[in-house]
């Protein structure tokens, strides 16, 4: 069959296939300690299932409107006044199929051949795979682990041309954690006014934020700010709802309205039935938040001990989301596990999991080369047994 130019180019979502590859092992009867999706492994408290369940009961399993159900709107433009004080108006939000869809749209709806995107290094995989989709140039500005993975107000001013359309921003940020401070966040936000560059803030890990980090929402800073900012933000990640795909944005209405008619042609509305979950997620009790947060701090501390009792492994602290992201560069071209050697991130993971059956993300994925990610949505034990296993691998 033909394929086209476009997807010929694509490269597929290396963190999916980083988690196919270790559930392909498992089914081989191989037991593997996997790190690699960003995916709570709770289960969808259950007011929201029952939520859904109700929605099917009563017939709710039809089309809706494309851009998402006025309920549900009503229901996140209520969580963000109460999260950040912002009002939005209905023509302001779009419900999409996941965030990574959300994402998409606005990319589509504002880019095209000859436009460049600001993206700050190390990002998450699908940003720069999805701009490449629109026609336009992913802009990488590297930033370093010594600056806490965050962009620099100077950076993000030395990257914009005029054929700058967006900057995308992750706060808190996969893959590296880091959770800007809020003087870096208004520095980056004056740029972008000075310079009249609209801002894409994926502020899915918003609620996932550890003690000595803040968050404040990118539109805060001011009327100026809030008319450039779209955010995206989703269910995936606060309330373990990553199969349901529900995800969103917050957008300055014209924009609204062009990605809610690219949606109905491409889409049309995110599953009916989903977004009655959605609704009692965000309306409902957020005690259910703050618990899985008390599980993954744990986790998290669990994680940055055992990384510092390994030699030569440095990272920058992650203050928010739930990953680890560290160089293991030092370990390149010495004898790892039963005997390999490796000179780079991608062949670092494949003899790790070859060899001690760890799953981990390359950091090649993320523009970050010496870097792996491990996901620490996931349990104690599983956790223990993958930092026992890497310690030896890396012979240290
Ligand atoms: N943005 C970031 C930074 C992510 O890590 C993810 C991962 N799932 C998404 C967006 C997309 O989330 P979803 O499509 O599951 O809502
Ligand atoms: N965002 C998650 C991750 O980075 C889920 C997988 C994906 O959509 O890329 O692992």
């Amino acid at each position: 069959m033909h394929l086209s130019a476009t997807v010929q180019k694509l490269a597929p979502s290396a963190t999916i296939a980083a988690a196919n590859k270790a559930k392909e092992l498992k089914r081989q009867g191989v037991k593997v300690l996997e790190f690699t999706l960003g995916e709570p492994d709770f289960v969808t408290p259950k007011h929201i299932c029952e939520a859904a369940k109700q929605a099917m009961d009563a017939g709710h399993t039809h089309y809706t409107a494309a851009g998402g159900m006025p309920e549900l709107k009503q229901a996140i433009r209520d969580a963000y006044e109460r999260d950040t004080g912002l009002s939005y108006e209905p023509t302001q939000v779009v419900v999409s199929n996941g965030a990574k869809h959300s994402i998409h749209n606005v990319l589509t709806a504002m880019c095209g051949p000859g436009d460049e995107v600001i993206i700050p290094a190390p990002y998450w995989v699908s940003y720069s795979a999805l701009v490449e989709l629109t026609g336009a140039t992913p802009v990488i500005v590297d930033t370093t682990e010594e600056s806490g993975f965050c962009l620099s107000a100077e950076q993000f001013e030395a990257a914009i041309t005029d054929r700058t359309r967006l900057m995308m921003l992750n706060n808190p940020c996969n893959p590296t954690g880091a959770a800007y401070t809020i003087e870096g966040l208004e520095a980056l936000a004056r740029v972008a006014v000075n310079r009249s560059i609209p801002v894409l803030s994926d502020e899915i890990y918003d609620k996932l934020i550890y003690e000595g980090s803040e968050f404040k929402s990118f539109a805060t800073f001011g009327d100026d700010v809030a008319a450039l900012t779209i955010i995206v933000n989703g269910c995936s990640k606060a309330y373990a709802m990553t199969g349901w795909r529900i995800g969103w944005t917050l957008a300055p209405p014209d924009l609204s309205k062009a990605m809610e008619k690219l949606q109905s042609q491409e889409t049309s509305n995110p599953c009916s039935v989903s977004q009655f979950a959605a609704i009692a997620a965000l309306n409902e009790s957020q005690d259910c938040v703050a618990e899985m947060l008390t599980h993954f701090a744990k986790r998290r501390e669990y994680v940055l001990g055992r990384l510092a009792e390994i030699p030569n492994i440095s990272l920058a602290t992650p203050g928010g989301a739930f990953y680890a992201f560290f160089n293991v560069s030092s370990y390149f071209g010495k004898p790892l596990g039963s005997g390999k050697t490796v000179d780079n991130s991608s062949d670092f993971c494949t003899a790790l999991l070859e060899d001690a059956h760890v799953a981990l993300v390359t950091g090649d994925a993320f523009g970050a080369p010496g870097y792996v990610r491990l996901s620490f949505a996931t349990d104690l034990d599983t956790l223990k047994a993958g930092f026992d296993g890497l310690q030896k691998f890396l012979n240290p």
